[in-house]
């Protein structure tokens, strides 16, 4: 199969699903994880329709951003290095791993600086894994709060990476539990969350089912991650 048919069974899967849940094609978006992958098969994808990609590496994402011509959309859904935060924006229509309110107020205050607005979402460690990041589901209503008030952050919902599962149904509580806290911070905070970023390659149907509103997809469209992570050539970096 290339590239351009993972992508359009990948999308037909997703809108079975979507619509076994009985929700709006609309209401789920496909992101592309295209991180360690060419700008070339970013370009091919970009071409056939495809308009939001994830990168969980800043400088990696921006020498791709440079190489590829269209409209696409880049999410930055990795763990974002303090030393990075400078280097984020322009480019980054949305972070899906917020994970302190230090980092929070550094994106503020440097969104602040450059004139920018960034938009958010706030990654829970839904496992409690110590090998993960983001916030606790027991303490995430208290701790994040003073990130509803930095004036240059909007934060828009919760994203998750939950515990390795065996089998994908399994991963569908805790997928639910993170809709739950979702609505239960909505409450609480008097504020509306509407997006849900949960799902990768192996549970984004069980996330689908849930109310996931971002999936997160790498393996299943690009294939493997070989050890090799594509890097600009030293004349490309501008
Ligand atoms: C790499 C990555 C993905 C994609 O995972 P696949 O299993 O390749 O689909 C999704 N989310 C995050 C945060 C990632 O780092």
């Amino acid at each position: 199969m290339t590239l351009e048919d993972r992508w359009l069974s990948l999308k037909e899967q997703i809108a079975r699903a979507t619509e076994r849940a009985r929700r709006q094609a609309e209401q789920v978006r496909l992101v592309a994880v295209s991180k360690t992958h060419e700008p070339e098969k970013i370009q091919q994808l970009l071409n056939a329709g495809q308009i939001v990609f994830g990168e969980s590496r800043v400088q990696e994402a921006r020498a791709k951003m440079e190489l590829v011509s269209g409209r696409a959309e880049w999410h930055f859904i990795g763990n974002l290095q303090k030393n990075k935060v400078k280097h984020l924006m322009p480019g980054f229509s949305l972070l899906h791993s917020l994970d302190s309110v230090e980092l929070g107020s550094q994106l503020s205050r440097i969104s602040e600086e450059q004139g920018w607005h960034l938009p958010v979402l706030l990654q829970v460690n839904v496992g409690r894994e110590s090998s993960k990041h983001g916030f606790f589901s027991d303490t995430i209503g208290v701790e994040a709060q003073p990130l509803l008030e930095m004036p240059r952050l909007e934060v828009r919902g919760l994203m998750c990476l939950p515990p390795f599962r065996e089998k994908p149904q399994e991963a569908r509580r805790d997928f639910a539990r993170v809709r739950e806290l979702r609505d239960e911070l909505e409450r609480a905070w008097g504020c509306a969350l509407p997006e849900l970023s949960m799902g990768m390659s192996h549970d984004f149907e069980q996330a689908i089912a849930e109310g996931s509103t971002f999936v997160r997809v790498g393996k299943a469209l690009f294939g493997e991650r070989s050890g090799k992570t594509w890097r600009p050539l030293p004349d490309e970096m501008g």
